[in-house]
């Protein structure tokens, strides 16, 4: 329509905010972005302002903004990308507040993207979730689980590897039970392995892996292909069998170390990150420290944990929840603080070893450094030129922090 970027929001014409809904934290502060731009709407009042994600597909959010908001004119729910330019249209014919939220099942639009990247792609895969884990607001605003075309996305992948892209991370909230919803069509190993098969010099991703589907099948088809990175995302949420059974997770803590147990008699070294919510209505110190003892057992590269978020109109909502902020707030720094010694610790064992890096960046705050994620989906930092940003590059690990492993660029 004409429109293009400008990283000065008093010069826009249109702002659009993209929000999430996961947790209020992120509400809180989409909903102080938007009255801290009532004054850019009084100086500017042709300002276009617009919500677009998962927060506008929920009814009470949609209607709080639409009431309380009157500087925002157009909210766009997520499956509704396609009607953006109509909405604008309306907009700007001055037809008041515009809004769709309705669902749509062509989501080809949302397929498609502006990459800012040269060398890392993101590539959704599929789209929604079935598992009502009952602590989160996805499968209601996302809807249900919608697999893209397998040859749309092999053909995706290979022109972003012929344009020189080195990096495909294949995008879906529960990647492994993609295709089940195509009746008969490819399941994820299968897909896995097709990718592999595509010529060119990159990394295949993926993000992210329910344990409950994540089967020997899967593992094995990690191992055999070259071209999948030796990493797993895999979300334990918690190390207590009866907090899992009550986020309706369906696996319980000895499950979930089977399947760990399989990766590790493959590869002792695999690298496994994890999600952790902490302070899950009711969570006992018990069920705290089961959470612990799993994270020392499993040894993760990494972890992101969270402070459970009660979000409006999920199952775990309604549960009775005494434990109080306080706890919540030290639990969380104590997991963080076993996990960094963790962290320090499992790092070593990379140390005189030469690692394949992919160069992200200039090291911040280190002039001279550079970097980047080793095919592991472990951090490296080193020195050498800004040139070499985008390219795959061999370094030889020395050091080992909590965040980090350090080393040499080896050259010839
Ligand atoms: N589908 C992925 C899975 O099941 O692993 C994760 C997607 S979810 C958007 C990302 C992470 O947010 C979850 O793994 C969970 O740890 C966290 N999360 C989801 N709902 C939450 C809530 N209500 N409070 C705190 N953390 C939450
Ligand atoms: Fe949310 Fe992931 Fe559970 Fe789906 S599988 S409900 S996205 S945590």
């Amino acid at each position: 329509m004409g429109y293009s970027f400008t990283e000065d929001e008093n010069e826009a014409d249109l702002i659009i905010l993209n929000t999430c809904a996961v947790r209020e934290s992120a509400e809180d502060r989409v909903f102080g972005i938007v009255g801290s731009m009532k004054k850019l709407k009084e100086k500017k009042p042709s300002l276009i302002i617009g919500i677009a994600g998962c927060m506008t597909a929920q009814e009470h959010i949609a209607e709080k903004i639409k009431k309380s908001y009157p500087q925002v004119d157009l909210v766009l729910g997520t499956s509704a990308i396609n009607a953006l330019p109509e909405l604008l249209l309306d907009c700007l014919k001055g037809a008041g507040f515009a809004a769709d939220i309705s669902e749509y099942d062509d989501f080809s639009a949302a397929a498609e993207q502006v990459r800012d990247s040269s060398f890392k792609a993101s590539v959704p895969i599929m789209f929604g979730c079935n598992n009502f884990c009952t602590y989160c607001i996805v499968p209601y605003v996302r809807g249900r689980e919608r697999s893209r075309d397998a040859q749309d996305i092999i053909s995706e992948v290979k022109e972003l590897v012929c344009s020189g892209y080195k990096e495909i991370m294949l995008l879906g909230q529960n990647v492994n039970s993609y295709g089940k919803d195509l009746g008969g069509g490819m399941s994820f190993p299968q897909l896995l392995r097709e990718l592999n098969k595509i010529e060119g010099d990159f990394v295949i991703r993926f993000m992210s892996s329910h344990p409950k589907d994540a089967s020997h099948e899967l593992i094995d088809t990690i191992f055999e292909c070259d071209r999948v990175a030796k990493h797993l995302h895999l979300p334990v949420q918690s190390g207590s069998s009866d907090v899992l059974k009550r986020m309706n997770r369906n696996y319980s803590a000895e499950k979930y170390l089977d399947i760990v147990d399989y990766i590790y008699s493959k590869d002792p070294d695999f690298s496994l990150t994890t999600d952790l919510i902490v302070g899950f209505p009711d969570e006992s110190d018990e069920d705290f420290e089961a959470t612990l003892d799993i994270i020392k057992r499993v040894k993760y590269d990494n972890i992101y944990s969270f402070i459970y978020s009660k979000r409006s109109g999920t199952k775990a909502a309604e549960m009775p929840d005494p434990i109080s902020d306080e706890v919540k707030g030290l639990r969380m720094r104590r997991l963080l603080e076993v996990q960094r010694e963790i962290s320090t610790e499992h790092y070593k064992r990379f140390i005189g070893r030469t690692m394949r890096v992919l160069v992200d960046d200039k090291a911040k705050k280190k002039p001279g450094f550079l970097t980047g994620k080793s095919n592991e989906f472990i951090i490296v930092e080193f020195e050498g030129d800004a040139s070499l940003i985008g390219r795959f590059v061999d370094v030889e690990i020395t050091g080992a922090m909590n965040w980090a492993v350090t080393g040499k660029l080896k050259t010839g």
